[in-house]
């Protein structure tokens, strides 16, 4: 996989408001480091200058040492899977849906994907809204299934660096744990920044960071972290 490091971020989307405020860490080749803290802290804002949808005013970000700002958006794009809290769907099938990950996958390779994300039982449906000419109905997705059709997509794509944005909070509690094993299912063996709400989703993390107004305030593993309290 690859070293993905943030070096003293500093970040604002206005300059009266700084947003981050000298973030540093790192997530090792192939752990899994979970950024948690409570809305508003600037957990998101991590992943998108990861993306590079902003550039920080000061300090940098590298995947494998080398600069982010050196490296094309493309490649970044190829390099990082994100799975999103929100998952629109577009009109063809499931299965279409899927291969967006990677256009160029084989059949077999789709469902596959399918297979893993537990979707594969709707890969020839239509999504809701994007009913067929001869009058069937698409199929009304539930948040957790819409979450594993981006699941598939990031399994189909193989990045080496996931970035998996939890919000699991909106889904009935069967429904998260089993969108959790299909996450944690992924994340084995990738460099993965998991952003999560709360200190109960990440407990198999190698580390976790509290962030809170844009500061670091504390790092531990799960085990650590309940301790203090
Ligand atoms: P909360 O912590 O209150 O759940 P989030 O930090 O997850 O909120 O999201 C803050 C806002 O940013 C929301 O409006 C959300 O839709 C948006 N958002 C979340 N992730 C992304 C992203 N990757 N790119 C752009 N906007 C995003
Ligand atoms: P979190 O993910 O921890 O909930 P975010 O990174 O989404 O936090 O947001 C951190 C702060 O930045 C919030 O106060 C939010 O309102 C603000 N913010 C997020 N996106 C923007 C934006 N595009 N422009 C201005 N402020 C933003």
């Amino acid at each position: 996989p690859a070293e993905v490091r943030f070096e003293d971020v500093h970040f604002a989307y206005n300059p009266d408001r700084p947003i981050l405020r000298g973030v540093s860490f790192a997530v090792p080749s192939g752990k899994t480091v979970a950024i948690v803290g409570p809305s508003g802290a600037g957990k998101s804002t991590l992943s998108r200058l990861l993306f590079r949808f902003y550039e920080p005013q000061a300090g940098r970000i590298t995947i494998d040492g080398q600069d982010i700002a050196a490296i094309r958006q493309d490649s970044l794009r190829a390099a990082i899977g994100m799975v999103p809290q929100d998952t629109v769907l577009f009109n063809d099938t499931i299965g279409y849906n899927i291969r967006y990950g990677r256009w160029e996958a084989t059949e077999a390779e789709v469902r596959e994907a399918a297979r893993l994300a537990q979707i594969d039982r709707f890969i020839e449906s239509l999504p809701e809204g994007y009913d067929t000419p001869v009058g069937e109905r698409g199929l009304k997705l539930s948040g957790g299934e819409k979450q594993r059709v981006a699941i598939a997509r990031t399994i189909l794509k193989g990045p080496p660096i996931l970035v998996l944005d939890e919000a699991t909070s909106a889904l009935d509690s069967f429904t998260e744990s089993q969108i959790q094993d299909a996450l944690d299912r992924i994340a084995r063996g990738r460099t993965t920044l998991v952003i999560a709400h709360r200190l109960s989703t990440v407990v198999d993390a190698d580390q976790i960071l509290v962030l809170d107004k844009g500061v670091i305030v504390e790092r531990g593993t799960h085990a650590a972290l309940l301790d203090q309290d």
